[in-house]
């Protein structure tokens, strides 16, 4: 597929206006795949911030959003996910070309889902309602479901699209305003999500798009008074600062953050079957995604086996340009992902680790290629297994009991995702109740639906985005007591 459609250098989208920076400053956007500028977006300052944060404070505190029907305001989200699938073509090769996806998966993948979260919180929206409570007062009382206010919108490098999807859809659908900031190296699918927006009846100021810097924009949207709540997905360090400066605020958070699943594999699986999920689980948007499987837990009557069978499969996966339908791996999103995953490869080989397959970067283009590695000979204690790595690299691990496994499984600090590849459905039942995780597949990798919560546990944050779980984080509940008498 080429790119059929001129990208204008995008502007701040603040109260339904089209705005530069106050001062004027801009960012350049890299295509990946190339390494080469391909536009520039304006780059905000505090100030530009404040103005967007005053424009969605006005949309909810005076404008018509918070006050109509949940039945009306699914309506709007509907439009907005048929606009979505209208436009597919012209935005998955956006999305493509900004953050370097396979274009096949990219619109299947990631345009998809946006649509289907913003039709899916479409239908929830009018479920938000209350409850009478049977209490001896001579009283009735009731709940009232209402919008938090204003939202920050803090999203990532990796799935710019969806992440933005799975915080606008279900905050909209409660009557919440909102601010978002798209990470500084992929903005372009939010500007142009902005433009579907107003289109389908948005109405002007109930959702704004900064682009900018996560230590100028990011920090100036994160301290306004003005913010209700931040809906923030990045990595755990960045989340760390957020949450307590958000905290200090006293504003309601969810921290949707790093991940390093382990993806269990048990003597009685279908090897063949769970290469699948295996290879999906590693290599999927180039490893850049947090609820990636990278460390690979093996029983060891299997272990040689699945390494061969995984070698074989891994070095026929096809790595090159986004724009090829064949490509299922992509260059990473910039220079600085793929020197990490360089570094880390390199700390493994210092300390003896066998690199199965892969473990070199692909000269192509320009682009920031790695091809898809598997490493095996490493200790649990080496951060190559312990930090989260973030990009197409698997580390493979023997265990010598259910036990061992879940224990290593548990072994990290973080807490997202985890698998179970197993044909016995007690084992798989026992050992997904004992894994620290969010979410956890059988016999599959990366399933997901807007109806299933996702999110995580110890260091990848808390919170749940997505399903209803998600809708009700997105309002507070008032009681209301009537005197009967
Ligand atoms: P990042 O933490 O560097 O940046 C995330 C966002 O935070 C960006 O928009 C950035 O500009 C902003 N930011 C940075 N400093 C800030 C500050 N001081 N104040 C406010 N905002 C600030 O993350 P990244 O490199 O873009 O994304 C990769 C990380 O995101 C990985 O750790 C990955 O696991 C995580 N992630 C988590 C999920 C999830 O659902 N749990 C999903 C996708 C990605």
């Amino acid at each position: 597929m080429t790119t059929t459609f001129d990208i204008d250098p995008g502007h701040l989208f603040i109260d339904g206006q089209w705005r530069e920076a106050t001062d004027g400053a801009r960012m350049e956007v890299v295509d990946p795949s190339t390494g080469q500028v391909v536009t520039t977006v304006a780059q905000a300052g505090a100030g530009d911030v404040d103005a967007a944060v005053r424009a969605a404070r006005d949309a909810f505190d005076r404008g018509p959003w918070p006050r109509m029907s949940g039945r009306e305001r699914g309506r709007v989200l509907h439009r907005v996910g048929e606009l979505i699938r209208e436009h597919a073509e012209e935005i998955t090769a956006l999305e493509s070309l900004d953050v370097g996806k396979p274009i096949s998966l990219c619109g299947a993948v990631d345009v998809t889902n946006a649509a289907d979260d913003y039709e899916y919180y479409a239908s929830l929206a009018q479920s938000q309602d209350g409850a009478t409570r049977d209490t001896p007062l001579s009283a009735l009382a009731y709940t009232r479901r209402e919008p938090l206010g204003v939202v920050a919108a803090i999203t990532p490098f990796n799935f710019p699209l969806i992440l933005a999807g799975s915080k606008l859809a279900p905050a909209l659908a409660a009557g919440n305003t909102v601010v978002h900031k798209p990470a500084e190296e992929t903005p372009l699918s939010a500007l142009r999500m902005a433009r579907l927006l107003q289109e389908a009846g948005v109405p002007d100021g109930v959702v704004n798009v900064v682009t900018g810097t996560g230590p100028v924009a990011g920090e100036a949207l994160l301290r306004h008074p003005g913010i209700d709540k931040v809906a923030f997905t990045g990595s755990t360090a960045v989340g760390r600062h957020v949450a307590s400066v958000a905290g200090e605020g006293l504003k309601t958070v969810m921290m949707e953050l790093g991940g390093n699943a382990a993806h269990l594999v048990f003597e009685d699986a279908d090897l063949e079957k769970a290469v699948g999920a295996i290879i999906k689980g590693f290599v999927f948007n180039t490893g850049q995604f947090c609820m990636a499987g990278p460390r690979l837990l093996v029983a060891r009557p299997v272990h040689d086996t699945l390494v061969g069978i995984l070698a074989e499969a891994v070095a026929q996966v096809p790595v090159g340009d986004p724009r090829d339908p064949r490509t299922v791996v992509g260059p990473m999103a910039g220079e600085k992902h793929l020197k990490k995953v360089e570094e880390y490869v390199e700390l493994a080989r210092k300390e003896g680790a066998r690199v199965v397959v892969g473990g070199e970067r692909l000269d192509l283009n320009g682009g920031y290629y790695y091809r898809p590695t598997v490493i095996t000979g490493l200790s649990n204690d080496s951060r190559v297994v312990q930090e989260e790595l973030f990009g197409p690299v698997l580390t493979v691990q023997p265990f010598d009991s259910e036990g061992e496994a879940v224990a290593l499984a548990n072994s990290t600090p973080y807490g997202l995702a985890s698998g179970v590849q197993t044909s016995r459905l007690a084992r798989a039942h026992r050992v997904a109740e004992q894994l620290h995780a969010g979410i956890v597949w059988i016999n599959d990798w990366a399933v997901l639906d807007p109806a299933v919560p996702f999110g995580g546990v110890k260091d990848s944050g808390f919170g749940r985005e997505y399903g209803p779980e998600a809708l009700a984080s997105y309002s507070k509940v008032k009681s209301v007591v009537v005197s009967l008498d």
